[in-house]
């Protein structure tokens, strides 16, 4: 069993990089990878335990992208924490959430939730952000009454105080991916728009754009969505990748490996992802 999903607390997880790899030789994993949102920040404490983990430890971002007017996440596995360029695109992005979430307290300033920049800052150990935070924060705060519900008045992606991050496409993650040695894979496409978006053409147009893998394996999906997505990477000639999203107390119940408990990546998915990575590289 393989987790090629995951967050530590460098975006917003509660776990740090080396709990996330004891957590991955005690749930018995083959391969974890760590996929923070748009940083790359864990991966060098992460990698540095692999020496004292029987886990296949696999370095990964989740970034934020655009398509179709909305958010979708793109998971790059694989990648090389260390290729310069890839790292300076990163940094810009981090610099862009920075200005993208002074906005959104200036928005919700302007709704009339008296927030403040500091009291969003005080839940995130690094300045990588996210709206995670912003919903806490506006729980603590008294606007919300739970994360949910502060996503549904103020911050989901139709939310009147979201603020979208700079538009990357699913193209240039494809192509940033590619360039810093990684494996490109669509993130958890249930939970992309309504649930009953038909995936078909958006998703051939991805794979199109160099997108190698979706997410068929995922915690949320029932079992009629989850073997849509298995069927969905094999017409298409994608990669059924999978893994827990797992957030640690974030996302209470949602375990490594398991995610609710009845999530199972196959090892295979492994090595056919390895497989696609650009030769130079291998
Ligand atoms: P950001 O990258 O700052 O835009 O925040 C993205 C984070 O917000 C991701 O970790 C999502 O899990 C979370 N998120 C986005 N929309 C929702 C929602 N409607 N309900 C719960 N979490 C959400
Ligand atoms: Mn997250
Ligand atoms: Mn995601
Ligand atoms: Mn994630």
């Amino acid at each position: 069993m393989i987790d090629l999903h995951s967050h530590s607390i460098f975006s917003d997880g509660t776990d740090t990089p080396e709990a996330l790899a004891g957590l991955a030789d005690r749930a018995g994993l083959t391969a974890l990878a760590l996929t923070d949102h748009d940083t790359l920040e864990g991966l060098g404490r992460f990698l540095a335990c692999q020496p004292r983990t029987a886990a296949e430890l696999v370095p990964g971002i989740e970034l934020s992208c655009r398509f179709l007017g909305r958010v979708l996440h793109v998971l790059g596995l694989f990648i090389d924490p260390g290729n310069p360029r890839f790292r300076a695109r990163i940094e810009d992005m981090r610099e862009r959430r920075v200005e993208r979430n002074r906005r959104m307290v200036e928005r919700l300033q302007d709704l009339g939730v008296a927030i403040t920049w500091e009291e969003v800052a005080a839940l995130a150990p690094t300045d990588a952000i996210s709206r995670t935070h912003f919903a806490r924060a506006l729980v603590g705060h008294g606007a919300a009454g739970s994360p949910q519900d502060a996503f549904r008045r103020y911050i989901g992606d139709d939310g009147p105080a979201f603020v979208p991050l700079k538009d990357l496409t699913p193209r240039d993650a494809a192509a940033w991916i590619r360039e810093a040695g990684g494996v490109s894979v669509v993130a958890h496409p249930g939970r992309f728009s309504h649930r009953s978006f038909r995936w078909e053409a958006a998703m051939a147009d991805l794979k199109a754009q160099g997108l190698q893998g979706l997410e068929a394996h995922y915690p949320d999906y029932g079992p009629a969505e989850h073997q849509y997505f298995l069927d969905l990477a094999r017409l298409l000639g994608m990669v059924p990748s999978g893994g827990s999203d797992y957030h640690g107390g974030h996302k209470p119940g949602q375990h490594l490996g398991v995610g609710t408990g009845s999530l199972h990546v196959p090892d295979e998915v492994l090595g056919r992802l390895k497989g696609l990575r650009p030769a130079e590289t291998v």
